[in-house]
């Protein structure tokens, strides 16, 4: 079996909605702009280091969805996200904060570590590289709100950033923010994760794996106020068996478990 930080962490949060996922193969539509938009614009930072024109690549890139039936919050369209993505790359390369030697390499980097029993884990790294000269790996963000910078250290938590340096062997890691609101803004947020976060990582991966393995998948609801996890999961038209809402957010594919490590590519 291939397994991804997308897998070990949807088990964590609930093993049903893993069931739903990965066994039976229900997959969220891509529907909403602003992630279809996301996935074009952290593509496009590749463009920056190659040394094309990057604006020119975004337009390319984010020109194939202009018809596309997506669903856009409330004072967004096609043209405004590409106007903040294009603000937002200019911001990128005047600050000039970041350097990635080798893109070829260093972008979108592969790493595979074999478990106990031949399982594999599969990661795929935004980057490699440095920011303000400080060799770290890089995972790029865009969204509309700020990531949370304080109290200081809380990056350290950041489960997918621990994983990352568990399978890269790297300690110091970095999340880039790319901030589409009125005025762009761009975080560049710094943590360094210790060995021991790093084998603990390593602990709970094996743990979770031996746990879905026995095939248990209980619904783990969270549907307690101010978290509730139900609402935000694509697979709660199933867990209510609401018609409705697994024709507008899913699309059922089953039979292609092989390639659900791809996941972690949108991730
Ligand atoms: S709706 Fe809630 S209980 Fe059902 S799969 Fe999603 S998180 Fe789990």
């Amino acid at each position: 079996m291939v397994y991804s930080y997308s897998k070990i962490n949807r088990y964590l949060r609930c093993p049903r909605s893993y069931r739903y996922r990965y066994l039976d193969g229900w997959r969220e539509k891509d529907t909403r702009a602003a992630m279809v938009f996301g996935r074009c614009f952290e593509r496009v930072l590749g463009a920056y280091f190659e040394q094309r024109d990057c604006t020119a690549a975004l337009f390319k890139e984010w020109e194939a969805f202009r018809d596309a039936p997506f669903e856009y919050r409330r004072g967004e369209s096609w043209d405004r996200l590409l106007h903040q993505g294009v603000h937002l790359l200019e911001k990128f390369v005047r600050e000039e904060r970041v350097c990635i030697r080798r893109p070829h390499e260093n972008l979108q980097r592969k790493i595979t570590r074999t478990l106990e029993g031949d399982d594999q884990f599969v990661s795929y790294i935004d980057a490699i590289g440095e920011l303000d000269g400080r060799r770290c790996l890089i995972d790029w963000k865009t969204t509309t709100s700020r990531y949370s910078d304080g109290p200081e250290g809380l990056l350290s938590l950041d489960p997918q950033l621990i994983c990352y340096s568990w399978i890269s062997g790297i300690p110091d890691v970095a999340l880039v923010v790319f901030v589409r609101k009125q005025i762009p803004e761009i975080q560049y947020l710094r943590a360094t994760i210790s060995e021991e976060q790093r084998k603990e990582f390593g602990r709970l991966a094996e743990t979770t794996i031996h746990q879905l393995e026995s095939g248990h998948f209980s619904r783990h609801s969270g549907i307690r106020f101010p978290n509730n996890g139900c609402v935000s999961c694509p697979h709660l038209g199933l867990c209510l068996d609401n018609q409705r809402l697994i024709e507008t957010d899913l699309i059922r594919r089953p039979g292609a478990s092989d390639l659900d490590w791809l996941d972690e590519l949108s991730d």
